[in-house]
């Protein structure tokens, strides 16, 4: 049997470019070693951060604008809550790229942002503890979006229209010509006109050409209970993102109600193989979370109740790595580093029109791997 397309790994990306093909009407199988949503890879820890204002670089705010309707469209089709809004604070001393990147953003594509002193912010939002120091920028048009729920249901709704997904089945090879690929699996050999890869941490081990392009490092995740019900409703807002001396550190509010999630967003050690990753939370990998929650934020428990490891999987310079191969019908999505999530469903639109029409509207040229050769 030959398919229109296949994709070869079915997470966070991998989801969203097979519910995309499957509706434009593309006959199209995806592949995966697992069973997603797994917690294995880069898309499980319960939440993922969604905002505008993108101090990574202005460039990606037109495709945040499309990605937040996509996300909402999808709401509306499935019938699943995946996306709760709120408000965005991020915190720097003077000078911090966080806050000028921001700001540049909001000021390049006409956003709305609030500049705030450390001590207004923690007085709007009391389970805040900022350094006096600390320039404060917060977004209204942010968010968290709950990812396993989210890859679950673009899965579902790309078998709803007519996608087939085969897990527990890893690629070891892809041929390509031209006109068509070859995909090997551990249990049989396709055929298709043309192929998505997006391995997340193992993309490398798939394409060795990769080697130099991606590095794959360990995150740990942490939740703190909120020290009692009273804390509940002070705690339904805001995610953070502090950048300190010692690293940028992150969180959710108790999206429960009970337990608020805490990260580093920068550190994490090396991994060579995303398989074999240390999966058991050290002391080393608490102290610096434990010391930042104590120090910045208020109303938690000082001893963490769950934890998590997750993978990011990072380009030499922070931003995607998004193209369709030159001389063949591929497209490689790959090197999210960290923040990749809440782009999947325009990426997904993007990979396919690239697929289908070897061009797209969207832009998404910055983040060509071009810029590496
Ligand atoms: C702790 C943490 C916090 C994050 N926070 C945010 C955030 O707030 N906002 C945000 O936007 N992003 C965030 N990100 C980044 C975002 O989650 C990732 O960029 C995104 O989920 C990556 O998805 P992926 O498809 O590349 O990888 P994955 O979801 O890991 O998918 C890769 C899939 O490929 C499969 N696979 C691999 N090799 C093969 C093979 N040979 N054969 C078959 N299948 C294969 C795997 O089994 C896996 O299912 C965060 C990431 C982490 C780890």
């Amino acid at each position: 049997m030959s398919w229109d397309v296949i994709v070869i790994g079915c997470g966070g990306f991998g989801s969203a470019a097979l519910r995309e093909f499957s509706q434009r009407g593309l006959k199209v199988l995806g592949l995966d070693q697992y069973s997603p949503p797994h917690n294995l890879g880069s898309s499980h820890g319960e939440t993922r951060i969604i905002r505008k204002a993108y101090f990574e670089h202005p460039d990606y705010v037109p495709l945040l604008h499309r990605s937040w309707d996509l996300w909402q469209q999808l709401e509306v089709e499935s019938g699943e809550r995946l996306l709760q809004r709120c408000d965005l604070v991020l915190s720097g001393a003077p000078g911090s790229e966080v806050i000028s990147g921001a700001r540049l953003a909001a000021a390049e594509h006409g956003l709305r942002i609030r500049n705030l002193s450390a001590e207004e912010a923690c007085r709007e939002y009391s389970v805040l503890r900022l350094p006096e120091d600390h320039e404060v920028t917060v977004e209204s048009t942010a968010g968290y979006l709950w990812v396993e729920r989210c890859v679950g249901t673009m899965l579902r709704r790309a078998c709803a229209s007519g996608a087939e997904v085969r897990t527990g089945e890893r690629v070891v090879a892809l041929k390509c010509s031209p006109n068509s690929v070859e995909v090997q699996t551990t249990a049989g050999r396709y055929t298709a006109s043309a192929a998505v890869v997006t391995c997340g941490p193992w993309t490398s081990q798939l394409l060795p050409e990769y080697q130099r392009l991606i590095t794959v490092r360990r995150k740990t995740l942490f939740w703190y209970p909120l020290q009692s019900e009273g804390w509940a409703e002070r705690w339904r807002s805001p995610i953070f993102l502090i950048d300190l001396p010692e690293g940028q550190f992150y969180g959710l509010p108790a999206v429960d109600g009970q337990r608020v999630k805490v990260g580093e967003h920068t550190g994490g050690d090396l991994v060579q193989d995303a398989s074999t990753v240390e999966r058991r939370v050290s002391a080393e990998d608490r102290a610096p979370v434990d010391a930042f929650a104590a120090s910045c934020l208020r109303g938690l428990q000082s001893a963490s109740c769950a934890s998590a490891v997750c993978l990011y999987s990072m380009s030499p310079d922070g931003h995607f790595l998004f193209d369709r191969h030159p001389e063949y019908p591929v497209v490689t999505a790959a090197g999210f580093s960290g923040h990749g999530f809440k782009f999947t469903p325009v990426l997904g639109a993007a990979a396919a029109d690239l697929i289908v029409q070897g061009r797209t509207q969207l832009p998404v040229q910055f983040l060509s791997q071009q810029r590496f050769d």
